[in-house]
């Protein structure tokens, strides 16, 4: 299934996207209050439901659609996780790390897959993109081996890690610069984990202004994303809804000094996953 949010005559709502349509299922799952969080957590138990649903029908050219997760617990994201990447930010004087890198963007950063995105008065000069495969987590667990990691995903979708690079640098944490209101943008909706055979086989895209800037396999992370669960999950409970950015490939803007500007538009695009694009315009 491929589960979003979308918004129609002012009312947010749950749905399924079958075709051109997204189909309401907001009465198939009454108990969960519109969050998608709240969904994923007894998805097993509703997933039959949802299914059956097949009224009422918006065609997805007619509806806005939202951010698929709006309130996840976490959104945790993995840096230098492609050789390519990696090789250009040596190539740069950062230091490549010998262990999974991970970091936070907080929650509040989340994003439409086709809201604008702000170039931050006070990080106005060297905002970049980042194309990432995004991984949603679906039950809650603890200390999950590297073979039993994909029965704790839900689905997957398409991510633009949106970095201040300017405020990243300033600090190890990297987490004020990844993490400015709207550099979260994620969707275009939840694509169950039944309809995808492989997620490590899936072609990765970004066009900045419809040129090609970014494009890879998600086949080439460094740590693929069975081993990103069972490392997270050393240190922490996942919950279902927590939200993972998986790594970017090489091409991202620092690398040719070329950062964004009002106007400039950016999509990502996966195989199977659908794409999301934003314009990015200076903060009022
Ligand atoms: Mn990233």
């Amino acid at each position: 299934m491929k589960l979003a949010r979308f918004t129609v005559d002012g009312r947010t709502r749950l749905g399924k996207v079958v075709g051109d349509q997204v189909i309401d299922i907001s009465a198939a799952v009454p108990d969960v209050g519109g969050s998608m969080r709240l969904l994923l957590d007894q998805l097993d138990a509703v997933r039959g439901a949802i299914e059956a649903v097949d009224a009422p029908s918006f065609a997805l050219a007619q509806v806005t659609l939202e951010a698929p997760i709006a309130d996840p617990q976490k959104y945790l994201a993995i840096g230098m996780n492609y050789q390519d990447h990696a090789d250009e930010a040596a190539a740069a004087g950062k230091p490549v790390p010998t262990s999974q890198l991970w970091f936070n963007k907080q929650v509040s950063c989340i994003n439409g897959p086709f809201s604008d995105i702000e170039v931050p008065s006070s990080a106005p000069d060297m905002v970049d993109y980042e194309a990432e495969m995004g991984v949603v987590i679906g039950k809650r667990c603890r200390h999950v081996s590297r073979e039993d990691a994909r029965s704790v995903i839900a689905g997957y979708c398409v991510v633009n890690d949106v970095t201040a690079r300017d405020w990243q640098f300033r600090s190890p944490t990297f987490t004020l610069g990844k993490s400015f209101d709207t550099h979260g943008p994620i969707g275009p909706w939840i694509t169950t984990d039944d309809e995808i055979a492989d997620p490590h086989a899936l072609t990765m895209t970004l066009e900045l202004n419809g040129e090609v800037r970014q494009q890879s396999s998600t086949g080439k992370m460094i740590y693929d994303i069975y081993e990103q669960i069972a490392y997270l999950t050393e240190v922490m409970t996942l919950e279902p809804g927590d939200l993972i950015a998986t790594g970017t490939p090489a091409g991202v803007g620092i690398a040719g000094n070329r950062f964004m500007k009002e106007g400039d538009v950016v999509r990502v695009s996966i195989d199977g996953l659908g794409a999301i694009e934003n314009r990015f315009v200076n903060e009022a």
